[in-house]
């Protein structure tokens, strides 16, 4: 025989009501099943407030009359009209009666919690007499059953305890004089000694199924929910959480203790007892077979089974000299706040023994603290203990898993994805059952911690990359389109899903915390965007708290820049194509580069050096493996590159410019390039990653144009300025022409020090056969002494550069 519990969704509508009968339509006629019920989704909750209300004396009419439509609409909805009446009849009994108490209430000013739990008895009443008569239409034999009257507990209103002994000999007697009916019991209700209605805690109705199944040696507890069984995380919290097929008793009890909702914490103990396996299912999922609780459990390959929270939790912290070496200092603390039903949800010790954390239920924070001060009073006032306070705002996350017992460095796991993503720990504390690790945390990092953790332990499964991209011009729109076209790739070979979670230009920006639909960004940033500010995109940004979160800046302005470091500090990766943060001061550069590694994320900026070309990988790469760099010659402008290798005998200078400039491959006035001063910053970076710390006043930088040429009024005098000066081109063109050279302008870095000149090469220099607009680098160093390591290929254009900027975000993700 089953039990089969329902829980409020699986109650919470004719449609679902419709289902919970066709489930109990296919379980076997021959042994009934017993039904265990919850109150309507809502309800308990919706009388608790009613209660209060009553007691504030503010109006609970309003929500009275709302309860009691929505289990009419049932009954009209799923009974012909001619059945309808004893049913109605039934619950508006039950209605006037809440009516009354809650007038009562009302009248002296006062709820208790014996009051409290009568109120809240209603929910689970009224649902369960309502199902069990529209049942009766299928299911003849159907009948209600309070169950209160045969689960006898203590009097601890609110979460009473139950007398095991009493209750199953009661449950037993009752199944055994109702054998031919189909049992409809409420859930979450019980009884103490004078029979007084009690109620088992929060979320009690499934521990009601686990009692009667123990009573009667159930063979199975069906736990009928609104969700795919026990997950690896709150669903609501991490959009990844996967079902679990199998968890020990332990491990449920862990999970759920630390806040897995889906079951109530003791259900484990009557089922453990008996070995009774427990089974978690949908409703809205019939066919799925959900999450088995038992004995035996086969062995799993996950390191952990799950992820929980509690999301309010208060901490108070008892330190002094008075502790240290005290025998049963803990002890005299713990019983205290046990006999007192202040329930401890986690401790920690230190080793020295000065203090003691530890955790509680914030409604029990202020409890706790009263009954320390009169307990310790003696020794707080000889300071030997100090005075405790109560921080609030905190939250718990545990991972629970028997595994865990068995694999080293889960702990390393844990708190290398906290401290990666900026989120500190205040308590550490580990069950001596080594099946669970569980931290304090700040609340308001507790969603974005949760979902770091899920995305560390199961790597298997896709990590999300969160990105922020400012600009919208040409790097921005192709980047756009490549990780559209991308994106099945990167999660089929990657695992890695990349959501673009915001969007800023100097116009508009937009941030969506569903992620932004790559294919029609440009038209939800124009529907849905508001005036753009860089800061209240930062802030925004910050305050959604997500994990693996990257800013990418594809401008090309000084304002982002100013806040590299906030973002960086905040544990946010950037990713730039924009040179102007690391060409600037050396200080600044060195700062980005000193709060990446102090919080743990990257910041990567390949293409402001040769666009997509690997240059400053392969640098970085050449250096960490403990190669040193002796030389690097470099021509880092497509423009002037251009310009040199187009620069052939019978042509004329300004004809090559010219023709540079129509092909597009300069700035509007060609001498933005030419001045070299891009060029400059980029040798600029490169030497700094070389590991020196230059200034750009450190550079020398030959000016390859006569100044009469740079001083020109405006693009076409400074073309007539090249034609003026056509004899000094030619006379270099054909000096180098003699030698068997060509003209090059070229950066080098050697022992520290940055020149930019023009030079003559003969073929035997690796820049003396560069085509077309190419860039090109070599590095000279110990291992590559002979022949360097040479990098060539196109340095600009927005294809390349948005590709590197998409390498670059997919580096972060690696980690
Ligand atoms: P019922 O009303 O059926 O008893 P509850 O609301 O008490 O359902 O519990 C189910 C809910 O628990 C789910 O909807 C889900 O949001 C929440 N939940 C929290 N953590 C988990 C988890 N680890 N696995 C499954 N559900 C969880
Ligand atoms: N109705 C009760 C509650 O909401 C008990 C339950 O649903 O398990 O807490
Ligand atoms: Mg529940």
């Amino acid at each position: 025989m089953n039990i089969l519990k329902f829980g409020g969704t699986s109650v919470g509508s004719a449609e679902r009501i419709s289902t919970l009968l066709s489930i109990l339509k296919s379980e076997r006629i021959d042994q009934k099943p017993v039904v265990v019920l919850s109150a309507m989704s809502g309800v308990t909750n919706a009388l608790l407030s009613m209660a209060e209300k009553a007691r504030n004396q503010d109006d609970y009419g309003t929500m009275l009359k709302e309860v009691e439509e929505r289990h009419f609409h049932v009954i009209r909805t799923l009974l012909p009209a001619a059945a309808q009446n004893p049913v109605l009849t039934r619950l508006k009994i039950y209605f006037n009666e809440l009516e009354d108490i809650l007038q009562s209430v009302h009248n002296i000013r006062e709820l208790s919690a014996q009051t409290k739990d009568l109120i809240l008895s209603y929910g689970e009443r009224c649902s369960t007499a309502m199902i069990s008569h529209i049942a009766k239409q299928q299911f003849p034999e159907a009948v209600f059953v309070d169950g209160a009257q045969v689960i006898k507990t203590d009097s601890n209103f609110g979460q009473a305890k139950v007398n095991t002994n009493l209750t199953e000999i009661l449950i037993r007697d009752f199944y055994d004089a109702h054998r031919d009916q189909m049992l409809f019991v409420t859930g979450f209700i019980a009884s103490n000694d004078e029979g007084r209605i009690t109620t088992l805690g929060r979320g009690g109705s499934d521990y009601t199924a686990a009692i009667w199944a123990a009573a009667l040696d159930a063979a199975e507890i069906q736990i009928w929910t609104d969700v795919d069984g026990m997950l690896t995380a709150d669903p609501r919290m991490v959009k990844k959480a996967f079902s679990l097929p199998e968890l020990s008793y332990t491990e449920a009890m862990e999970l759920s203790y630390f806040g897995a909702k889906v079951i109530y914490p003791p259900t484990m103990i009557p089922a453990f007892l008996k070995r009774i396996p427990i089974v978690i299912r949908n409703t809205f999922n019939v066919d799925f077979s959900g999450t088995y609780i038992r004995h035996n459990t086969e062995p799993s390959t996950l390191p952990i089974k799950g992820i929980s929270s509690i999301d309010e939790i208060s901490v108070l912290n008892l330190s002094g000299s008075g502790m240290v070496g005290k025998a049963g200092f803990s002890g005299r603390l713990f019983s205290l706040l046990s006999r007192e039903q202040v329930n401890v949800v986690l401790i920690t010790q230190s080793s020295s023994e000065h203090s003691i954390t530890f955790a509680v239920k914030p409604s029990d924070s202020l409890k706790a603290l009263s009954l320390i001060n009169k307990e310790f009073e003696l020794e707080l006032q000889a300071k030997k203990l100090e005075y405790p306070e109560v921080e609030n705002g905190l939250s718990v996350l545990a991972i629970v898993g028997e595994n865990m017992k068995r694999t080293p460095g889960m702990s390393g796991k844990l708190f290398s994805a906290l401290g990666r993503n900026g989120i500190n720990v205040r308590a550490i504390a580990q069950g001596s059952s080594e099946y669970n690790i569980s931290v304090i945390i700040s609340k308001t990092d507790l969603s974005k911690a949760v979902n770091a953790v899920h995305d560390a332990f199961y790597a298997d499964l896709k990590k999300t990359l969160h990105i922020f991209c400012l600009g919208t011009g040409n790097i921005g729109k192709t980047l756009f389109n490549q990780l559209q076209e991308q994106m099945p790739f990167l999660a089929d070979n990657n695992d890695l899903q990349v959501k673009v979670m915001g969007i800023s230009n100097t116009r508009k920006m937009h941030l969506n915390a569903d992620g932004i639909e790559l294919s029609t960004w440009e038209e939800e940033l124009e529907r849905e965007g508001t005036a753009a500010s860089l800061p209240e995109f930062i802030k925004k940004m910050k305050s959604m708290n997500l994990p693996n979160c990257v800013f990418v800046d594809n401008t090309a302005s000084q304002n982002p820049i100013n806040h590299y470091l906030d973002v960086l500090q905040s544990s946010i990766s950037v990713v730039t194509c924009n040179k102007i943060g690391n060409s600037s001061d050396y200080e600044q550069y060195a700062s980005f580069k000193q709060a990446a590694r102090t919080y743990g994320v990257d910041f990567f900026y390949e293409t402001n050096v040769g666009a997509g070309l690997p240059i400053i990988r392969t640098l970085k790469d050449l250096m960490l493996s403990g190669d040193k760099i002796m030389r690097i010659e470099a021509i880092l402008s497509g423009t002037i590159s251009y310009i040199f290798n187009n620069y052939k005998a019978g042509k004329q200078f300004h004809e090559v410019v010219r023709e540079a400039q129509e092909k597009g491959y300069t700035e509007p006035d060609p001498r933005d390039d030419l001045n070299g001063k891009d060029f400059m910053r980029k040798m600029l970076i490169l030497a700094r990653d070389a590991g020196y710390a230059l200034e750009e006043k450190d550079i020398e930088l030959e000016n390859m144009l006569p100044a009469s040429c740079m001083a020109a009024e405006s693009v076409e005098d400074f073309y007539v300025e090249l034609q003026t000066n056509a004899a000094y081109f030619q006379e270099l063109q054909t000096r180098a022409a003699t030698e068997n050279k060509v003209l090059r302008y070229i950066g080098k870095l050697e022992q520290g020090k940055v020149s930019i000149n023009l030079q003559m090469v003969d073929e035997s220099h690796p820049f003396f056969t560069l085509s077309g607009s190419d860039n090109i680098i070599s590095f000279t160093t110990n291992r590559y002494k002979d022949r360097p390591l040479v990098v060539k290929g196109p340095g600009a254009g927005a294809e390349v550069t948005a590709a590197g900027v998409f390498a670059d975000i997919i580096n972060v993700g690696k980690r």
